[in-house]
């Protein structure tokens, strides 16, 4: 396994409009770094440069210490598993993870030992004689990342490899891939839409948008310290709730307005940052669902509080929590609380919303303030 690193790629398709403007990027060796963005921001682009599928419009790709930018997809040694398995349906288990050695002219003894051992790590001994096409999604997969595995690649890339399983499955699947990769220490980028998969399953994620990198971290930073508007918004479920907000005061201490009686003084953390503006700036105030207290008992209100009456636009029940939105004052609010909440919608409510759990975002640039300072 090797490390992978993109320095400056860029890609652009008829040589005028650039779908990557530009992208430095590492995955080091045993890692598993997840591509995620909404669809059209430039995954498949890029898992196609690494691959050398797609060649690269400037820039360079290396391996270790080796450019590969001019390889093509045969000298690079990278295997992939696809959304849609890829297999040859008539041919059994063994033979579908024996093929890429067979079509390699390994001599027999040799694809017999590799493919076992791929088998057993996946968990296929029992079904090596069965024709792929009589298994399940989940199995099949398996199956395609056993043929991956036994080319010892140095990279494996997972383009959307949940994609076509039903629930179940591709919550068995994740824990298995992860664990194959924590085990077997894969250098591995995993291509995904979903969230759920990439917070789930890779040790950093490099979210995108519109072809440009937007913060590549930890999954935990990415979602308590995400770097703009962008990424705040699409990591988590129910959305982190956007506050329009005003500036009221810059300094002593720096005063924020979210409507015409709603204003609170900010903690010492937000001072540096916010003293550098000026009264009148344009703010976006985050904070997630869950931070915000539904009709809270007067033990859970804390000092410094925001208490905001509202109306309750719509309920959504949960398993052990609920999702209600809220028409307040200062906007629309959707809060996650432990159930069952017995609320219905027009019913009187009141939320609180705790300053030390807001996230600050300049609107201009959508930038967060607290990292920028930093
Ligand atoms: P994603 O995988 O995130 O959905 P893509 O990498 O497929 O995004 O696409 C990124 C951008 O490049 C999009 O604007 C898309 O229209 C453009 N694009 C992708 N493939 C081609 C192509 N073969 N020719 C022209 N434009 C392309």
């Amino acid at each position: 396994m090797k490390e992978v690193r993109l320095e400056n790629v860029t890609k652009s398709y008829d040589g005028v409009t650039l779908a990557i403007p530009g992208i430095s990027l590492v995955c080091t060796r045993g890692e598993m770094l997840a591509l995620l963005g909404p669809s059209g921001c430039g995954k498949s682009t890029t898992l196609k440069m690494i691959a050398g599928i797609e060649s690269i419009s400037d820039g360079a790709i290396f391996f270790d210490d080796t450019d590969v930018s001019d390889l093509d997809t045969a000298s690079r040694n990278v295997a992939m598993v696809f959304e849609d398995y890829a297999l040859y349906p008539h041919l059994s288990v063994f033979d579908n993870i024996a093929f890429p050695l067979s079509i390699r002219g390994k001599p027999k003894a040799e694809i017999i030992e590799s493919v076992e051992r791929v088998m057993k790590l996946l968990g296929l001994r029992d079904i090596s004689g069965e024709k792929v096409q009589q298994l399940s999604g989940g199995a099949q997969q398996r199956v395609s990342i056993g043929r991956a595995l036994v080319r010892e690649p140095d990279l494996i890339m997972f383009d959307e490899p949940l994609s076509h399983l039903d629930s179940d499955q591709k919550v068995q699947l994740r824990t298995e891939i992860k664990r194959l990769q924590q085990t077997s220490k894969l250098t591995s980028v995993l291509v995904t839409h979903d969230q759920n998969e990439a917070i789930s399953m890779a040790d950093r994620i490099a979210v995108m948008d519109k072809g440009v990198l937007q913060q590549v971290d930890t999954p935990s930073a990415i979602y308590n310290q995400p770097a703009n508007i962008f990424v705040a918004s699409f990591i988590g479920e129910p959305p982190m709730n956007l506050l329009d907000a005003t500036l009221a005061s810059a300094q002593d201490p720096p005063r924020i307005r979210l409507a015409e009686h709603c204003e609170f003084a900010v903690g010492e953390q937000v001072m540096p940052p916010l003293a550098q503006r000026n009264a009148g700036a344009a703010l976006v105030i985050g904070i997630r669902p869950e931070h915000v207290l539904v009709n809270s008992s007067q033990a859970g209100v804390s000092k410094g509080m925001l208490l905001l009456d509202g109306r309750v636009y719509a309920h959504e029940p949960g398993g052990d929590s609920d999702v209600v939105t809220v028409d307040t004052d200062i906007g629309r609010i959707v809060a996650e609380a432990p159930a069952p909440l017995m609320l219905a919608a027009g019913d009187s409510v009141q939320l609180g919303l705790e300053p030390s759990h807001f996230h600050y975002f300049c609107k201009q640039t959508g930038r967060n303030l607290l990292l920028e300072a930093i």
